[in-house]
């Protein structure tokens, strides 16, 4: 119930309003966002990639403004030429939001955001690195898997993200596990409705399981995105059993999240790698940090309400 305010919460202009001038909203905000521009946000992805990889995201989503997809698409551009500059590409790709470069323009969408995002490869093919598709709610799943079929013709290192809590996933992670794929498996932060979505807790863990299984017995390189102690040894096991070595898959969290973990993982000599958004347009990332943990939301209520 909590989770399904908070997440029409993230879609509301209103809600956006008084959370963003709230006064105790920065403090929270630093916990998860980097900075809010790039040159404030290098120093944490100088400092993770010490002993961590990472996939640094410029905050932004849902725009219906063909100029700002176009602003996303040079912030990327500058981004990636600014990792390669400073020697950082070999330990950093970027992840992008389809919905940020143009996927929910009028007309042709769908179009833009292809013509967006190859811009985006092409500028990380010049780096060195790689590109990711984050994934956002179900209505843009096809899309989304449509335009990177298309990305990987030209690049076939793009990867994407599919979640465990949506029924089609463990189709879709048979389809994606051939050579060559790099698939991103997490649980899944939208507000889904049952008819396409597990709604209970332990029905997500157990389609994350099935689905880890086939990406593991797959030919593709699996991101495993989750901070659930379970999940992270049940990856650990799977991939020991099917005989994949160190670098033959990865741990991912999210940026100020179990970082104990995270260095935990990486000194055992495994991948571990950390997703690092940036930016002003940290809203609906926020609202759904605050959404995965009932603890957040009350920290944040009761500072709201003594702080103004
Ligand atoms: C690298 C990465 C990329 C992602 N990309 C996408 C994407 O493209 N699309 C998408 O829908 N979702 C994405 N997600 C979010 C994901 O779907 C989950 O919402 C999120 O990871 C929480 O699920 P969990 O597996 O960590 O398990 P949970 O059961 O939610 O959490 C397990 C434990 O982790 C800790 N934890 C989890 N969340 C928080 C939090 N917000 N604050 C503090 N502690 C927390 C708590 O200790 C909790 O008990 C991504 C997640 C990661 C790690």
């Amino acid at each position: 119930m909590l989770r399904t305010t908070l997440l029409a919460a993230a879609r509301s202009r209103t809600c956006r309003t008084l959370v963003e001038c709230a006064p105790v909203t920065r403090g929270l905000v630093a916990k998860y966002v980097a900075g809010s521009t790039l040159e404030s946000a290098l120093p944490a992805v100088e400092r993770l990639t010490a002993d961590r990889l990472v996939t640094l995201d410029h905050l932004g989503e849902d725009t219906r403004d063909a100029g700002q997809a176009q602003d996303t698409v040079d912030a990327y551009s500058r981004l990636l030429a600014e990792l390669d500059r400073a020697g950082l590409a070999e330990r950093a790709e970027v992840s992008v939001k389809l919905s940020a470069v143009g996927q929910f323009l009028p007309g042709d969408g769908e179009k833009i955001a292809l013509e967006n995002a190859r811009r985006i490869c092409e500028a990380a093919a010049a780096a060195g690195t790689t590109v990711t598709l984050d994934m956002e709610d179900h209505t843009t799943v096809d899309s989304t898997l449509g335009i990177l079929t298309e990305l990987r013709t030209d690049f076939p290192w793009v990867g994407a993200v599919l979640q465990a809590y949506l029924h089609r996933t463990q189709a879709d992670c048979r389809d994606l596990s051939g050579a060559g794929s790099r698939v991103r498996l997490c649980k899944g932060a939208y507000d889904e409705p049952a008819s396409v979505a597990y709604r209970d807790k332990a029905e997500v863990d157990r389609s994350y399981v099935r689905c880890l299984r086939v990406l593991m017995a797959g030919q593709g390189y699996p991101m495993v995105a989750s901070h659930d102690p379970r999940l992270v040894s049940i990856a650990g096991a799977l991939a020991e059993s099917g005989g994949r070595g160190p670098g033959d898959y990865e741990h991912q969290m999210l940026y100020g999240i179990r970082e104990n973990e995270q260095r935990r993982i990486a000194e055992q000599g495994r991948r571990m790698r950390v997703y690092v958004p940036y930016g002003d347009e940290w809203y609906g990332y926020f609202m759904r940090r605050l959404a995965e943990r009932p603890a957040n939301v009350a920290f944040f209520a009761r500072s709201l309400l003594t702080n103004g």
